[in-house]
């Protein structure tokens, strides 16, 4: 792409597309050629506040509006989304990098999280106890709060978002949001159909850049709460500003993600299955998994033999390019050249450690797209639990595979991590299942099932440092964070 033809994406707010007052800007590239195709722009704090002031002029109106014409922008919103789907997803993978059937199961999900929230009507519904004394009513009122601020990771450009600005828009409050500064595409795209569906200026607030944006959403004594999904070392840092401030927050974080594979597992299907989990998104996903503990001496010979045979086959590549027509590539690249070189860095970390690097993946070369950036399936054995290669979030095709001597041994492995996401085991044994489901400190439990994430009408979110709140993302769950209760204790006496 020519220099002249790079733009650079623009703000929305209040109503309006509107251009940063920020004069620097980031690049944008194409993971899977290393092309430029884009600018973000470094908005200003100015930029923030007045996306801030738009959405707090437009709560008053938003809040009193009746639920159910509420949702009526967002059913409208779910049809342009599906209209649009192939569109967003090409989007998607340009800037983003993950296959197209990787980008198409991601829309599903974030169309299906717009869904729920057009069930408000049902899902703000208060409480309310006839009798709680003689003559006397207890009531529960759930009511919107506010402005609401969202800082969104580079991973699920369009899925993230939607595990909140859906809720909270229906549920009365009004919203400004900053996408990662690496895939900013995807939500301006999305912003144009928001706009098309007709909320009333303000309701929906987009501000692209850096840290600036979000420390700006932070400082704001008009902002009440602030969803953040990033890295650990980021949400622990917005958590703690929130926490002072008194603004109410949900900060979901790093991971890894364990799966434990029992003597009784059904081999193949388990092989096609971790396949997936590890390397779809190129590893680059929360609930991507990046450990394998095989329990006993057999499993563990079994499953590094089939894993790196498989691992073998993935078919890596750049997902936009016609030659995949027939053949979709299962992984594309990484994000950027500088994630490549810590995935590179890390893995040579692991051969220092001592671990046997089963299948290294740092040479591949994909023909004609020599300066995108791919890191081709890796495979550690002999991994120790103590090993930075098995403490660390790689988020990169990489997998260590460790072994136990039983389930106990198995769990501890896992429950000894900081990080406490997702984690499944592969057993047709309901005890040893039970036992995992009760004992993992992991928030999504996942038996038989690589990649336990769940659907859109179901909470979603970890434990320990993968997520600093008490209430988790999407479904039901997050309507507790996106209003406000309000308890009623009334009677009226007789006339006389
Ligand atoms: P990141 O932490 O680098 O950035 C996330 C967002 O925070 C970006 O919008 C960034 O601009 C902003 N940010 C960066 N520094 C900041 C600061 N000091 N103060 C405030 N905001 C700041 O994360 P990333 O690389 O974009 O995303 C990958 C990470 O996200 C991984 O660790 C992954 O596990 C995690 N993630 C977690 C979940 C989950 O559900 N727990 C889901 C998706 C991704």
């Amino acid at each position: 792409m020519s220099a002249d033809c790079i733009r650079t994406v623009r703000n929305y707010i209040n109503g309006e597309w509107v251009e940063s007052s920020g004069a620097e800007t980031l690049d944008v590239h194409n993971p899977a050629t290393g092309e430029v195709i884009a600018r973000t722009p470094l908005s200003t704090a100015a930029d923030a506040n007045r996306a801030i002031e738009a959405a707090a002029a437009a709560f008053p109106s938003w809040s009193s509006t009746p639920v159910a014409k509420r949702c009526e922008p967002l059913f409208d919103l779910v049809r342009i989304m599906r209209d649009n789907e192939d569109g967003i997803a090409r989007t998607l993978v340009e800037e983003m990098g993950k296959s197209l059937p990787d980008a198409h199961a991601e829309m599903k999900r974030t169309i299906e999280n717009l869904q729920v929230a057009c069930g408000m009507p049902v899902l703000q519904q208060g409480d309310k106890l006839m009798g709680v004394s003689g003559g006397i009513d207890g009531e529960v009122l759930r009511l919107p709060v506010g402005v609401f601020a969202m800082i969104a990771p580079f991973n699920f450009p369009a899925m993230v978002p939607f595990w909140f600005i859906p809720y909270a828009i229906a549920a009365g409050n009004t919203f400004v949001m900053k996408p990662s500064e690496r895939v900013p595409r995807t939500m301006e795209l999305i912003t144009e159909y928001i706009d098309h569906a007709g909320l009333p200026p303000g309701v929906f607030n987009l501000v692209n850049g850096d840290k600036v944006v979000a420390n700006a959403f932070m400082d704001s004594p008009i902002v009440k709460g602030v969803s953040i999904v990033g890295s650990t070392k980021v949400c622990k840092i917005v958590a703690e500003k929130c926490a002072r401030t008194g603004k109410r927050f949900q900060a979901m974080g790093s991971a890894k993600n364990h799966l434990v594979v029992m003597p009784d597992a059904k081999m193949d299907e388990v092989i096609r299955n971790m396949t997936t989990s590890c390397y779809g998104c190129a590893g680059q996903r929360c609930m991507a998994s990046s450990a394998i503990v095989c329990v006993g001496d057999e499993t563990y010979s079994a499953v590094c033999e089939k894993y790196v045979a498989a691992s073998k086959e993935v078919i890596v590549g750049d997902p936009l390019d016609p030659v995949y027509a027939d053949e979709p590539v299962l992984m594309g690249p990484v994000i950027s050249a500088e994630a490549k070189e810590r995935i590179h860095s890390l893995i040579e970390e692991g051969v220092s450690e001592g671990a046997t690097l089963a299948l290294d993946g740092r040479d591949i070369v994909v023909k004609g797209r020599e300066k995108g950036y791919y890191v081709g399936p890796t495979v550690f054995t002999d991994v120790k639990p103590v090993m930075k290669v098995h403490r660390t979030e790689i988020f990169g095709p990489v997998v260590v595979i460790l072994k136990a001597g039983s389930l106990d041994e198995a769990i501890k492995i896992i429950n000894d991590l900081e990080y406490g996401n997702g984690a499944s085991i592969y057993t047709q044994n309901g005890h040893y299942a039970r036992k995992f489901k009760l004992e993992v400190q992991a928030g999504m439990i996942g038996v038989n099932v690589g990649i336990p994430a769940p659907a859109s009408y179901l909470p979603f979110g970890g434990m320990k440092a993968s997520l600093f709140a008490d209430i988790k993302a999407q479904g039901k769950s997050i309507v507790n964070f996106f209003t406000e209760e309000k308890i009623v204790t009334e009677r009226y006496w007789p006339e006389a």
